[in-house]
């Protein structure tokens, strides 16, 4: 252990939750290693939204938070299109916080994230099987590797965490029942506050997070609020080969799929069925 360390800590999981606690402990002078047991982190979902707390947090954990996301406005709305609450910030802290509320893309912040991390916190392909409390120290039990001693071990190892199992055993898990709709919106001007371009989402070619979003992007698409669909996201709910980009037209009641983006001439677009 280094020397100058106030102790070690072996979190499991290199999802948000890990990584947020990394960043918090190695600040605070812990030796802090993540066990995941993927070979790369894999952001689960895509659009993911922030409210100005959470973005003074990732600062103040070191992540660089300049233009991180777009700002979006939020409203609640009931299953028959009712506005049940607007969300309305003050001006002063939409300025402060590029727009108060912000809208972006999951992989975006996952790779601001891993950017602040020091080199070699995170050991990939590394899964947790079991641990033993061994009074003063945890024994974390690897597969198909060697046992690795910590003083704390936290488990940010999501929604079926072994950590969490080896504590308290089976728990059933509660379901929610909550819908989420979401989308982009493209803009043809620049946010007056912040002078930011809302809704327009950097796709780079050597991002793999975003070669989803590369297919889709194949032929024009007009203004509007968009959502990524196809294989690789929400269990492909409407059985498609390639992914889209499907044009939201919301109509209170009603639970239709989504107006379907025109096909390209080369088959984009094509349905399964
Ligand atoms: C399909 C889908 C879409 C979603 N969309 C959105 C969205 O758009 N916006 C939003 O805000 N939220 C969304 N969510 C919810 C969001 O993903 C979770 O709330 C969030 O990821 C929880 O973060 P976490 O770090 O606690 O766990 P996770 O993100 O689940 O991370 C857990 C990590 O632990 C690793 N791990 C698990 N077990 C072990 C083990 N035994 N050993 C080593 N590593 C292990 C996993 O590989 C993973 O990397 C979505 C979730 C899903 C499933």
């Amino acid at each position: 252990m280094d020397p100058s360390a106030r102790g070690r800590i072996a979190i499991v999981g290199a999802g948000p939750a890990g990584m947020a606690t990394a960043l918090a402990a190695i600040r605070c002078g812990f030796q802090t290693t993540i066990f995941e047991r993927h070979p790369e982190v894999r952001p689960a979902g895509n659009i993911l939204n922030l409210w100005p707390p959470p973005q003074k947090v990732l600062g103040l954990l070191g992540v660089d938070i300049v233009d991180l996301g777009a700002p979006a406005d939020s409203e609640f709305r009931s299953h028959d299109g009712r506005v049940r609450a607007r969300i309305r910030l003050p001006e002063a802290v939409k300025a402060e916080y590029g727009g108060g509320f912000i809208g972006l893309l999951r992989p975006g912040l996952y790779q601001r994230m891993l950017d602040a991390l020091p080199e070699g916190t995170i050991r990939y392909g590394h899964e947790m099987t079991s641990f033993t409390d061994a009074g003063d120290r945890v024994v974390v039990h690897l597969r198909d590797r060697e046992d690795v001693e910590a003083d704390v071990l936290v488990g940010a190892d999501g929604i079926n965490s072994a950590v969490r199992r080896g504590l308290w055993g089976e728990q059933p898990i509660r379901h929610q029942k909550l819908h989420l709709v979401a989308g982009y919106l493209f803009r043809e001007a620049p946010d007056p506050v912040t002078g930011h371009w809302p809704g327009w989402v950097p796709v780079r070619a050597d991002e793999p997070g975003d070669r989803h979003h590369l297919e889709a992007f194949q032929g024009g698409l007009d203004d509007g609020t968009y959502e990524l669909v196809g294989p690789k996201v929400q269990r492909n709910r409407y059985q498609l080969e390639r992914h889209e980009l499907w044009r939201r037209r919301f109509r209170p009641g009603a639970h239709r799929p989504p107006r379907h983006v025109p096909p390209s001439p080369e088959g984009f677009g094509r349905r399964v069925s």
